[in-house]
């Protein structure tokens, strides 16, 4: 994108800095799109009550993206939707990647055995609940000479996929400074209200949750009724999440309580009917029961510190609140899954989605992704490429985990795995890195950063990559009879056995996030402290 643009963004003399500069942190801070300051012993002396808010790392600049590329992305949510409900749904096909995985990795075998126990048991809610974000990089396809950029997949999220509530603002931040001609009037024919699209990120999951609220119905006693941000404390991240919060009170009339991960088992309990009940430690005579529990927590293993916490995630497995997710629904989401689905000519996508057009929509997003068995053909030549320097400098590889800094990039691979048993590698996938055009933008950022260690503020200017995520919402009921011993992973046919399918309640496209980090920075999450918001300008 450089090449054809290679004045954007334009270089601002002071003034213009300053004009451009005070109007996005006052329209920031004015609208929300904030985080809380990293803590420090300093801002904690300072700060005692935990006032302080800071703006979320921003892009002061729109970053230019294809349009093809953003077009086709949109284009395939809804099938990715039905792709995901698909497999939640399939505890038979799921059970062969899950069990290989839980034998080696303990946070896998943590939450396969709650969702067996609860299966024994039976499930007492049928309706499942996903608001999922699909990750792409655009990929130039250097063999093929002048062909059209597309979008590869860098992952697919099923649990706790954050930044829609911010995600909105900073593109109406970004409209707001268009429109106050905080741009200078040579990119006019670039920046313009045509090529900033609309983010309905924000509503659109509030939506969805609401929808999951409706379906569930009124309390079967006479209870108010709520839904459940199931959260980590401390959250830096808060307002991402009091977005969608106040959009679900204000307009769907909706009310939400933020539970700690922490304190699910102090807090809520199962009536005979296992409902889940509420009961704020605030208002300790008031119980309200839960209809969603939206899950922002729960998805690391370093959440999980005690057997109290496995036994809280189990408690709300088991509760008749609708899950987002499920815990099928979140192994639905692993790594591993994304692998298996991107082997090449598997039976896998046509057996979750029937329309062959859709499948191959889908099939052209994949990167190609390796499994690192010793027995696979696949797995062997992709230990050979991974334990070599020279070919591991093209891979990335990624654990079974999500929210950031996990993941092992290019020429670090052969030493981590030299350093890990070899019955341990079948844990990991190897993905070829996508390597996206790069383009200049400035990052407006307070706080540590990876790097710095502490907090300071500052516009840095240079080189970026963007991420685009697609935001997809989807409501289910999961099909009541599941198979048992169903078509294996490996060596399963198409129409070897008919795959439960679920029935879709709800299923739309859910807005976007466009995260833009240096381009020497592997990682890109924003709240790890690498990347930043951003908004596309479509070209
Ligand atoms: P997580 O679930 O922890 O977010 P990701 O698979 O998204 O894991 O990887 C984290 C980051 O690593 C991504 O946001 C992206 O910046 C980078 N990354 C991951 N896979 C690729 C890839 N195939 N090509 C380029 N960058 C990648
Ligand atoms: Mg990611
Ligand atoms: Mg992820």
């Amino acid at each position: 994108m450089a090449d054809f643009y290679p004045s954007y963004p334009p270089s601002l003399n002071p003034q213009q800095e300053e004009y451009l500069l005070s109007n996005a942190k006052d329209y920031s801070i004015a609208h929300g799109l904030a985080v809380r300051p990293p803590t420090s012993d300093a801002l904690k002396a300072q700060d005692p009550a935990g006032l302080l808010a800071t703006t979320a790392p921003i892009t002061l600049f729109p970053s230019l993206f294809p349009k093809v590329c953003f077009d086709q992305a949109k284009s395939v949510a809804q099938a990715y939707n039905e792709l995901y409900s698909g497999i939640a749904s399939d505890e038979g096909w799921l059970t062969g990647i899950v069990e290989e995985l839980a034998q080696i990795d303990d946070f896998m075998a943590g939450l396969w055995k709650v969702h067996q126990a609860v299966k024994s048991e039976g499930y007492a809610q049928s309706l499942d609940l996903g608001l999922f974000r699909s990750d792409y990089m655009v990929h130039l396809d250097k063999s093929s000479g002048a062909s059209q950029p597309s979008v590869k997949q860098v992952e697919f999220n099923t649990i706790a996929s954050s930044f829609g509530g911010l995600s909105t603002r900073v593109s109406e931040l970004h409209q707001f400074l268009n429109s106050i001609d905080a741009y200078p009037e040579e990119i006019s024919s670039i920046v313009n209200s045509s090529t900033l699209p609309a983010n309905s990120s924000s509503p659109s999951l509030a939506l969805g949750l609401a929808k999951a609220h409706e379906a569930y119905g009124p309390s079967s006693k006479q209870l108010p009724t709520c839904v459940i941000f199931l959260v980590q404390d401390p959250e830096r991240n808060v307002f991402d999440q009091r977005h969608i919060e106040y959009n679900l009170n204000k307009t769907h009339n909706i009310r939400t309580f933020r539970l700690p991960f922490d304190r699910v088992l102090q807090d809520t309990k199962l009536d005979d009917g296992r409902k889940l009940i509420y009961t704020p430690p605030s208002m300790p005579t008031r119980h309200f029961e839960v209809t969603v529990v939206y899950f922002r927590a729960g998805y690391a293993p370093s959440e999980y510190t005690s057997e109290a916490h496995w036994s809280g995630r189990l408690h709300l497995e088991r509760s008749a609140a609708i899950k987002c997710p499920s815990v099928l629904t979140q192994l639905a989401g692993t790594k591993k899954v994304q692998q298996v689905l991107a082997t090449p000519h598997s039976p896998h996508l046509a057996r979750f989605l029937s329309d062959p057009s859709t499948a191959s929509s889908i099939l052209s997003t994949f990167a190609p992704i390796y499994p690192l068995d010793s027995t696979s053909p696949a797995g062997k030549d992709a230990r050979a490429l991974a334990t070599d320097p020279e070919t591991a400098a093209r891979y990335v590889l990624k654990p079974q985990r999500e929210g950031g800094g996990n993941n092992i990039y290019r020429r670090n691979i052969p030493a981590f795995l030299d350093s890990l048993p070899e019955s341990h590698w079948p844990a990991y996938i190897l993905m070829e890195m996508i390597e996206p055009p790069a383009q200049r933008n400035a990052i407006l950022r307070f706080g540590a950063t990876a790097e710095e260690g502490s907090p300071s503020s500052s516009v840095q200017t240079g080189g970026v990559i963007c991420e685009l995520g697609i935001y997809g919402v989807c409501l289910w009921e999961r099909p009541t009879t599941t198979t048992t011993a169903a078509a294996s992973t490996n060596g399963g046919r198409v129409g070897d056995d008919a795959p439960p399918r679920p029935i879709l309640r709800e299923n739309f496209e859910a807005g976007y996030l466009l995260r833009t980090k240096g381009d020497q920075s592997e990682e890109g999450g924003v709240a790890a402290g690498f990347g930043s918001v951003d908004s596309p300008c479509l070209v």
